[in-house]
């Protein structure tokens, strides 16, 4: 009997329990963007499991300039749709 051999392919590279959002995975520009090797990064996955992407410096009186973040809807490079306005809304009502 042909037995069906069913591959296990799991592709975990140790990240945290962040749920099942894998940006990045929609092209290599966005993940090379993400991961930021040579440069530091500009979008990056907040501790909320939303990608965020900086969109400019805010100078702030007696403090360093801090960046200024936005949710990314959509990769700016391939248009792939990465997340909703319900996934960035989350506003956690329970948060005391
Ligand atoms: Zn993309």
């Amino acid at each position: 009997m042909a037995d069906e051999i069913e591959e296990d392919v799991e592709v975990e590279d140790g990240d945290e329990d962040s749920g099942d959002d894998e940006f990045g995975s929609c092209c290599t520009e966005l993940k090379e963007a993400m991961s930021g090797a040579e440069f530091e990064p500009l979008i990056v996955v907040g501790e909320d499991g939303v990608l965020y992407m900086s969109v400019g410096l805010i100078d702030i009186e007696g403090e360093e300039p801090g960046m200024v973040d936005h949710p990314v809807f959509f990769c700016p490079f391939c248009g792939t749709e990465l997340q909703t306005k319900e996934d960035v809304r989350q506003d956690g009502d329970a948060m005391n």
